[in-house]
């Protein structure tokens, strides 16, 4: 029965488990807010009851829907998370924190001692989860249920692996929508944050990575998942590099503890993006045309290094090949985008080195090291750059030990408030790392 520990699950998805309708408790799977509307219990979204009606009378929810069907001829099952236990819990970790690492880990492990929330805003490149080790640790010696979710697969499956290193002899299990693990009850998972709306007052310590970015951000079924997840006493820990407004507002109003960490471990300043005007890049590359700006400023970059490209849509990225691939006959090129079945492969490729040239759609804009690469943002004005966007882009360049150069551009015809804001937060933690002597002065 321990598969229902915390969770919160249709009968369809619990199969093959004996005395499950003796032995656990059955919640409503949605509940009548008023004579017209009818709110799911799983996502918390409300629906006008005639529009989510069934032939047979029942009323489902369209809205978690890729999760399996929920409706109100089902139930949920559930048990309570049984009382924490202290135990020991073996740790493998030989590095080493720096002194900016340090103190964040110090924060969060004192928050979670709290059951109090907490956000780490810690730039690109600044290592993260290494951050998170001691808290992981303390928080599994002290029997607490722990998860680690983000709103991105790839993101999970990094994470995964790395935590499971860490902690060699703890049972772990990795949830996302296409594994085909059965589930299992553990201490510690891993999930992307759809996973969450199957949980129930399980976690004491439930930690959001990539808080910010797609589908999480703005989107209220996943807080919902979020909120039914984590017990009443617990703690919510944010990562981000790029917060919402909202989360800064929140910091700003104190009502969110937040530590900002403004240095990547190798306490060299985060590059600072350069503009620069590349006259009607659009039509230029419509016609067949190069952009002579971009051409000029590929040919300096990939001297030292591997570049890579982003462009705003992906109709222009192909034509951005043709035009490319023309000027640099000898330079290995590809370009990738979350349409393309070969995503995997060619990004691994560049990571390989076979490529000198990449040019790429927002998907690589996180989650992403390549060694000794610069960046060009191709009309770094188009709209889908957005603030955190290109804060993000420009965080692809020097995250590894060894120095290469590495330079971030923004070519533009019409400089936008996305593109000065961006530039200005890179600057103000470079001037906050410099402050807190967690950079060294090249
Ligand atoms: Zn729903």
């Amino acid at each position: 029965m321990k598969e229902l520990w915390g969770r919160k699950v249709l009968k369809k998805e619990i199969t093959g488990i004996e005395g499950i309708e003796e032995h656990s408790q059955k919640l409503p799977t949605m509940k009548v807010q008023n004579e017209k509307e009818i709110q799911c219990l799983r996502c918390g979204q409300i629906h006008n009851k005639r529009e989510v009606q069934l032939v047979s009378g029942s009323f489902f929810c369209p809205a978690c829907i890729q999760l399996g069907r929920v409706d109100t001829s089902q139930m949920f099952y559930h048990l309570p998370e049984p009382e924490s236990i202290k135990r020991a819990v073996y740790f493998v970790w030989e590095g080493e924190l720096t002194k900016g690492q340090q103190e964040v880990s110090d924060k969060l492990l004192t928050s979670v001692k709290k059951a109090e929330s907490r956000m780490i805003w810690a730039v690109t490149g600044a290592g993260k989860t290494e951050m998170l080790f001691k808290m992981i640790h303390y928080c599994l010696e002290s029997g607490y249920r722990i998860g680690v979710a983000s709103p991105r697969v790839d993101v999970c499956l990094e994470l995964f692996p790395r935590i499971q290193a860490v902690f060699p002899d703890e049972e772990m299990i990795l949830l996302h929508g296409k594994m085909e693990e059965a589930y299992r009850y553990t201490k510690l998972l891993v999930c992307t944050t759809h996973q969450l709306l199957r949980f129930r007052q399980a976690f004491d310590v439930l930690i959001i990575d990539e808080v910010d970015a797609f589908p999480f951000v703005g989107n209220s079924l996943l807080r919902y998942g979020v909120q039914q997840a984590i017990k009443y006493h617990s703690s919510l820990v944010y990562l981000t590099a790029t917060p919402t407004k909202e989360l800064i507002r929140q910091t700003q109003q104190k009502k969110l503890h937040t530590s900002i960490l403004p240095a990547r471990y190798h306490r060299r300043e985060l590059p600072v993006p350069k503009i620069k005007w590349c006259h009607k890049w659009q039509q230029k590359i419509k016609r067949g045309n190069s952009p002579r700006e971009l051409i000029a400023k590929i040919r300096t970059l990939v001297s030292k290094n591997d570049v890579l490209i982003f462009c705003p849509t992906i109709s222009m990225m192909e034509q951005l090949k043709v035009v490319v691939e023309k000027q640099f006959p000898k330079a290995p090129l590809a370009s990738v985008h979350s349409k393309d079945p070969d995503r995997l492969e060619k990004v691994m490729g560049m990571r390989n080195k076979e490529y000198r040239i990449l040019i790429t759609s927002t998907i690589l804009e996180r989650g992403v090291t390549f060694d000794g690469v610069s960046v060009i943002v191709l009309g770094a004005n188009h709209n889908v750059f957005t603030t955190s966007a290109l804060v993000q882009i420009a965080g692809r360049v020097d995250r590894r030990k060894e120095y290469t150069a590495g330079e971030v551009w923004f070519l533009h015809d019409g400089c936008t408030k996305g593109m000065k804001e961006a530039i200005r937060q890179i600057k103000k933690m470079n001037s906050l790392g410099i402050e807190r002597e967690l950079i060294d002065e090249m």
